[in-house]
């Protein structure tokens, strides 16, 4: 298949907007994956900071990113990603070349414990106001369980709604699939 699928499609997005030395973040660690593939972009002279409500989530990743030898680089926080603002230092505000949010829930985890709307709502908001010129955020949107289903909905209203004068945004969906599989949307800043 030539058409990239969804996840490569998310890697290629982030390579192209992430160099080494860069500031970056992954708004849900889940079980560090996309962690460990952003540490790697902004080699030993760029910063992670990292968000998860869980601190499952916390430890797997701790242990992905000490498997990679890729700890030094990286800084977690045990909270929600709606605390971005007040986490992520003021020296590096505006600084932020890439973002991304994998939302549902944490895959060997509990089902139960799920992205919400009105906080992944708040967290984009707080990261418009840090991201650098170019800089990209990611969502993949997992819609195949109800919540996720909902908290479609509302980001796909919110982000119609942004203003382009300010801000690039894609959608990027296999609509012929069964079974709702993820699909993208990636907000550029201007
Ligand atoms: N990116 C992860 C990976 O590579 O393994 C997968 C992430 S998983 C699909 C979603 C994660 O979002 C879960 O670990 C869950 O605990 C977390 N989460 C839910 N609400 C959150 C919030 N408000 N802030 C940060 N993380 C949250």
């Amino acid at each position: 298949m030539k058409l990239e699928r969804i996840l490569p499609f998310a890697r290629q997005l982030l390579e192209k907007a992430v160099s080494p030395g860069d500031i970056v973040i992954d708004a849900t660690l889940g079980n560090g994956h996309d962690t460990v593939f952003l540490a790697d972009l902004v080699g030993p002279n760029g910063r992670l900071y990292g968000f998860d409500i869980q601190e499952e989530a916390v430890l797997n990743t701790k242990t992905r990113l000490a498997d990679h030898e890729l700890t030094d680089r990286v800084t977690l926080f045990h909270t929600g990603h709606e605390q971005i603002l007040e986490n992520v230092p003021p020296v590096h505000h505006g600084k932020i070349t890439a973002a991304i949010f994998n939302l549902g829930y944490l895959p060997g985890g509990d089902k139960d414990i799920v992205t919400r709307p009105q906080t992944t709502i708040s967290a984009i908001e707080q990261l418009l106001e840090l991201m650098a010129p170019e800089g990209i955020i990611l969502l993949v949107i997992y819609h195949g369980h109800i919540e996720g289903a909902v908290e479609r909905d509302y980001l796909l209203r919110y982000v119609k709604q942004l203003d382009q004068s300010l801000v690039h945004v894609l959608q990027y969906q296999f609509i012929n699939q069964k079974n709702n599989p993820p699909f993208i949307i990636a907000i550029e800043r201007r």
